[in-house]
């Protein structure tokens, strides 16, 4: 079976600044994979590695079989064009911490913009599943809103309904509840754990510690841009191997 994400020796620096220092990683089709870890140590920069919104500086890095931003031939690995990169990402969502919709326009629109603009869908077409995903995620009835008649959380929700519309084989998650307020959490982890049981391949980035033990298949923890411990949620946060999960552990739960 082909992994979704596959990283092996994955390196990566700004300028002297050394950020990830060999990750190797397999998140294969269906699973929920979370990675934790300390601010700094690389999750965001790890993440924008796979969408190719930046370069990886070493090692190999692929999705769903492909290179990313790379095509091999023989030995060598060519850059892939701009349309090339794009065409890739194109099959993998992003939701970030800060919920970056289209402020004039109404959530039906965040929704259905994607699929028509880099598609080329009918208007119909993308409405009808625009429609279904704001119901899906709990917001039929805010179809009409603008994200400023929405709170954090109901623009969190139209910004994952927003990235399901591209249909995605895999979906990426930075964070996306920590910016919002305790008690709008909730309803965008169980939007998130509903995709988890679908099927959805998600790749989440959290400090939710209860969402990562429940839904994850396997959890990472990251320190300093290298892989510290990987495995079942159990094993992890009921019997940490290593001083540095065991301390982080103790920070955060
Ligand atoms: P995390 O998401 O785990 O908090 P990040 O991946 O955001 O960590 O950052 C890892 C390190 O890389 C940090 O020290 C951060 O300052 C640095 N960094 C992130 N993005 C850039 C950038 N564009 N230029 C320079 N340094 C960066
Ligand atoms: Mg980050």
């Amino acid at each position: 079976m082909t992994a979704m994400v596959k990283a092996e020796g994955v390196h990566k620096s700004y300028g002297a600044a050394h950020i990830l220092r060999g990750i190797d990683l397999e998140v294969a089709p269906r699973e929920v994979f979370c990675l934790v870890g300390p601010s700094g140590s690389g999750k965001s920069t790890f993440l924008r590695c796979i969408n190719h919104l930046e370069r990886v500086d070493g090692g190999r890095l692929s999705v769903d079989g492909d290179l990313v931003g790379y095509r091999q031939k023989g030995d060598k690995l060519y850059e892939l064009k701009d349309s090339e990169v794009a065409a890739q990402r194109r099959d993998i969502g992003m939701v970030f911490q800060r919920f970056n919709l289209f402020p004039h326009m109404t959530a039906l629109a965040n929704v259905m913009e994607a699929p028509i603009q880099v598609k080329g869908e009918s208007k119909s077409v993308a409405r009808e599943r625009a429609e279904r995903l704001l119901d899906r995620v709990g917001l039929a009835d805010k179809a009409g809103n603008y994200p400023s008649q929405l709170s954090g959380g109901q623009q969190q929700r139209v910004a994952i309904a927003r990235a399901l519309a591209m249909e995605p084989k895999l979906m990426l998650f930075d964070e996306p509840t920590s910016a919002l307020d305790p008690e709008l959490v909730g309803d965008v982890l169980d939007v998130m754990r509903d995709l988890a049981e679908s099927g959805m391949t998600m790749v989440v980035v959290t400090h939710e510690m209860g969402f990562a033990r429940e839904v994850s298949d396997t959890v990472l923890f990251m320190d300093h841009g290298a892989v510290v411990e990987t495995g079942k949620p159990d094993q992890l946060f009921d019997k940490p191997e290593t001083e540095r999960l065991q301390q982080f552990l103790s920070q955060v739960l």
